[in-house]
């Protein structure tokens, strides 16, 4: 599969080094380098240093000590040139919430790092969606932040209770009194597009911005492969039972930590009913009035999703015959 243009999160810039994770002497000269440099969250939110030539996502080392020092810190990698990347976690009480607004679909959480204007707080959806830094660095922010959620809610040991400590470098938490390693959680979730020869199915999600229309998905639960939980998702939202899967291609959905996996699911039905719980409305859209979403032309202002979200590309695949469902 080769990159889809515009996909959120999923430029992989970064060697993970994984090796290193077990060496602290390795870490502690990575970090001692010169061009080594730092993201930084707080509170699940990127931290991005604004200067006249934009936003700075990666920071130096010397900016975490500043801002009273990281509650987790891990080696997320080496770039092309071996320059060392980590991401911090700030204690909460670094920033300061001034407003939240946020509606359910986005974080519209204010935050800010008092005494420092040239330091901005903003949620990751608005950074991809809006280009508002490269590629290959919302990727690392991603990590970083997926990363982050999990430390930030995994301080106690689920086992026995006890305060865990971090390890790995940052990929591993583990208790020192039961002796149970804890590693970062990703969740998997399918997110497909069921098709009949020229239709393709599209719901929609209350919380969803006006007129967007979108792939169904859903989380994969303990037990099913990949093809049940897109045949079960499809079922129990819009009644469709479905046949052939084929997998796509798959998104880091770093809200909190999620593995976008999309497919493609040949529908053996047209009759739809619709999950009222789940969904407002779910049907059956002809191909030109697909194309007609993607091109923002839709008479009636219906729209996909934007290019940063897998649901773009399976849609848009379909659509222009990339892919023949
Ligand atoms: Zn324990």
């Amino acid at each position: 599969m080769t990159a889809l243009e515009g996909l959120g999160y999923a430029a992989a810039p970064l060697d993970r080094a994984s090796a290193l994770r077990e060496d602290p002497a390795a870490v502690a000269a990575l970090r001692a380098r010169p061009d080594a440099r730092v993201v930084v969250v707080a509170r699940d939110m990127p931290v991005l240093l604004e200067s006249e030539a934009g936003l700075e996502p990666l920071l130096m080392l010397a900016e975490v000590e500043a801002l009273g020092g990281a509650r987790v810190e891990a080696l997320l990698g080496l770039l092309p040139g071996g320059a060392p990347v980590f991401a911090a976690l700030l204690k909460d009480d670094a920033v300061v919430q001034q407003a939240d607004s946020s509606d359910g679909f986005l974080d519209q959480r204010v935050l800010v790092v008092p005494g420092r204007d040239d330091l901005k707080l903003i949620d990751l959806r608005s950074i991809a969606a809006g280009g508002l830094v490269a590629a290959p660095e919302a990727s690392i922010l991603a990590a970083a932040k997926a990363l982050f959620a999990w430390h930030a809610r995994r301080s106690f040991c689920s086992n026995c209770g006890a305060r865990t400590l971090v390890g790995a470098a940052g990929w591993r938490r583990e208790c020192p009194a039961c002796k149970m390693q804890h590693f970062p959680r990703t969740d998997p979730v399918v997110i497909m597009l069921a098709v009949d020869g020229d239709a393709c199915l599209l719901g929609r999600q209350r919380r969803f911005p006006k007129g967007m229309y979108s792939a169904l998905a859903g989380f994969l639960e303990p037990g099913e492969t990949i093809e049940q939980a897109v045949r079960r998702e499809i079922m129990e939202e819009a009644g469709i039972a479905c046949g052939e899967v084929r997998y796509f291609a798959s998104q880091p959905w770093p809200f909190p930590s999620s593995l976008m996996i999309g497919c493609f699911a040949e529908a053996q039905s047209r009759t739809i009913t619709v999950d009222q719980v789940e969904l407002e409305d779910a049907r059956w859209f002809p191909r030109d009035e697909v194309r007609a979403m993607l091109e923002k032309r839709h008479p009636d202002r219906l729209a996909a999703p934007i290019p940063m979200a897998i649901a773009h590309h399976l849609i848009k695949g379909w659509a222009f015959g990339h892919f023949v469902g």
